[in-house]
């Protein structure tokens, strides 16, 4: 993998499932629970102070859009979920360029009982094949009418 997968259209093409005018949305490689993805800005940004006033809006939309629909898919009746932004070396920060996790959550989850979803996203520490996440990514794609090219 490239230092900074978000900048290479290569290394994203197989995971988008949602493009906005500034975030580009990802189901991320290594998912710590089912239905973990990524808003990632399209422009090369790397702390959150960077964004601009127009791309915080666009998050902003793009949130309202799209968060109801991943947790209808994968989240509980309660519609719960972690939005987790990690920057700098000493932040647990796997990649250089701003993204916003948005893990749905669930009661019996592993979160719920002796792991700590920091250090699982730290430690990409999943428990799915790259079969799942080519599952999940048709699904979502699906789900949000993506189509690729
Ligand atoms: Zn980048």
């Amino acid at each position: 993998m490239v230092a900074d997968p978000f900048c290479s259209p290569d290394e994203i093409s197989g995971t988008i499932f949602y493009s906005s005018r500034h975030m580009n949305l990802l189901y991320d490689i290594k998912p710590v629970v089912r239905g973990h993805v990524l808003f990632v800005t399209k422009r090369h940004v790397v702390g959150a102070t960077e964004l601009s006033e127009e791309e915080i809006y666009d998050m902003h939309k793009t949130l309202k859009f799209a968060v109801p629909r991943i947790t209808r898919i994968y989240g509980d009746h309660e519609a719960s979920y972690n939005l987790t932004v990690q920057v700098g070396r000493h932040s647990g920060r796997t990649v250089d360029h701003f993204h916003m996790h948005m893990i749905p959550r669930n009661g019996g989850d592993r979160f719920n009982r002796d792991e700590n979803v920091y250090d699982a996203i730290k430690n990409n520490s999943t428990h799915f094949s790259i079969e799942d996440v080519r599952r999940e990514v048709a699904l979502l794609r699906e789900e949000f009418g993506y189509k690729q090219g």
